[in-house]
């Protein structure tokens, strides 16, 4: 199988705080599958470290009030392209990320609050009939 994978999930740091998301379950699947890493922010011109964004009516809003939203969606479609160059069978994308997050986004108030939602990548690997599954599902996978 060829996935997918959010890079800050194979330990790059990418986050927003220059950090990571490193899963040792992703890492054994690598070892398995063909594993692709992105990070669609980073691809999108992002700096890291960076200011934290949440999507406010649709458009993605750093912790500052300035629209991030051309950057982010930049990066989703650069990934987009990249999952089709691959012919990817599956993504498994990080949780909660206005990227990334499959099956929740924080709310845009900046306080934690979570709403039923997808990022601005993994909706667009949705809308282009992409499987994509968020990391707090893997355990349905037959990996
Ligand atoms: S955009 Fe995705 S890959 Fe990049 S740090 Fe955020 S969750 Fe990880």
């Amino acid at each position: 199988m060829k996935i997918l994978v959010s890079a800050c999930l194979m330990g790059q740091n990418c986050k927003y705080n220059g950090g990571n998301n490193y899963n040792k379950k992703i890492e054994e699947i690598s070892k398995r599958h063909e594993v692709i890493t992105v990070c669609p922010e980073v691809i999108g011109g992002m700096t890291t470290p960076r200011r934290s964004c949440e999507i406010v009516n649709g458009e993605v809003i750093n912790f500052d009030g300035e629209s991030k939203d051309r950057e982010f969606r930049l990066g989703a479609e650069r990934c987009l392209q990249i999952a089709r160059m691959n012919q990817i069978d599956l993504a498994i994308l990080q949780s909660r990320s206005p990227s990334c997050g499959v099956n929740q986004i924080y709310d845009g108030t900046f306080t934690k609050t979570l709403i039923p939602g997808s990022g601005v990548f993994a909706s667009l690997l949705k809308e282009n009939g992409f499987k994509v599954v968020d990391l707090e599902d893997l355990d349905k996978e037959q990996l």
